[in-house]
């Protein structure tokens, strides 16, 4: 059973789509079911400071496991939950969790920032009120929660998501555009927005080494972060060679295998237990 990635046997373009249209309706039948029961998991991939070796924060990952078919990828079932309008319920499910862990980091004395990812359909008016009743009732200060959105997602409405974004801000939580530079947006928004941070975009990190207009664009991007008063991340650094040229041109963070792999709560516990 692997109708979730398209196998040797998807020839044609027409087999691919129909194996994709079989995984979609699967995932939109076996979901709201997974959210019930927690068949979903939140890993954590660590920040890493350039300047110096500490993790400056995690972000949280959806994982599902499914009996049948294992790991499912949340590239492929998130973009489904937009769809067929269940990414509200799964979008709460993250925040929640991603709250409780910031609780259960305080427990152990560990005081660590989470970002969470936001789809723009989560991108509502009752979003930064409900965020800031969980937070309450978990007793978690607003400053130590980060949303990645990206680009695509604030342009939709710009003036809403700005009005949105600034109440968020307003509370104190963190707010990071993601996978910079990979969407089709120009640089106005940036003056929308109440902004704390870039995530260089993986396509520009993965040939860093070899292509010099990748190189010059990363350099471009981290001098615009920096005149805006912007924190830089980068995301994907696989290689030693990346993190070395990234933290030449003076990016702040790094994100990627190469630092850790995203991993369950726990496993973080360990790493950052004094
Ligand atoms: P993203 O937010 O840009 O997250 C980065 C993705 O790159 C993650 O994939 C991460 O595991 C992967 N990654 C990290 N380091 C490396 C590396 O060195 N090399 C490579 N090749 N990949 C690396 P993942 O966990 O499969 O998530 C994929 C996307 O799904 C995320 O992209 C995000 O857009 C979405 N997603 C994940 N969790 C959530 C969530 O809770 N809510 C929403 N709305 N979207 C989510
Ligand atoms: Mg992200
Ligand atoms: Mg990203
Ligand atoms: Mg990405």
């Amino acid at each position: 059973l692997s109708l979730v990635r398209a196998g040797p046997q998807c020839t044609t373009v027409d087999a691919v789509r129909r194996k994709e249209l079989r995984a979609m309706r699967f995932i939109e039948k076996q979901l709201p079911s997974a959210i019930a029961r927690d068949a979903l998991e939140l890993y954590f991939q660590p920040k890493y400071a350039l300047s110096e070796p500490r993790i400056v924060g995690a972000e949280a990952l959806l994982r599902w496991t499914d009996p049948s078919l294992g790991s499912i990828s949340p590239a492929l079932f998130v973009p489904t939950a937009e769809r067929c309008g269940l990414i509200g319920e799964l979008g709460d499910w993250v925040l929640r969790h991603a709250i409780w862990a910031l609780a259960r980091l305080r427990s152990h004395g560990i005081d660590l920032r989470i970002a969470v990812n936001i789809s723009a359909i989560q991108l509502r008016d009752e979003l930064p009120a409900h965020v800031e009743q969980l937070l309450k009732e978990a007793s978690v200060e607003p400053k130590w929660l980060e949303i990645e959105i990206t680009e695509t997602a604030l342009l939709g409405d710009l003036p809403h998501a700005a009005a949105i974004a600034r109440r968020l801000r307003a509370l104190g939580i963190k707010l990071t555009v993601d996978d910079f530079g990979s969407g089709h947006a120009g640089f106005g928004y940036l003056r929308e927005l109440p902004l704390d941070a870039l995530k260089l975009d993986r396509s520009f990190v993965a040939e860093l080494e070899t292509n010099e207009a990748d190189r010059r664009i990363t350099e471009s991007i981290l001098g615009l972060a920096r005149s805006l008063g912007l924190e830089t991340v980068a995301e994907g650094v696989e290689c030693e060679a990346q993190r070395s040229l990234l933290r030449s041109l003076g990016c702040d963070a790094i994100q990627g295998y190469l630092a850790a792999r995203p991993m369950p709560l726990s496993a973080l516990i360990e790493r950052l237990q004094p």
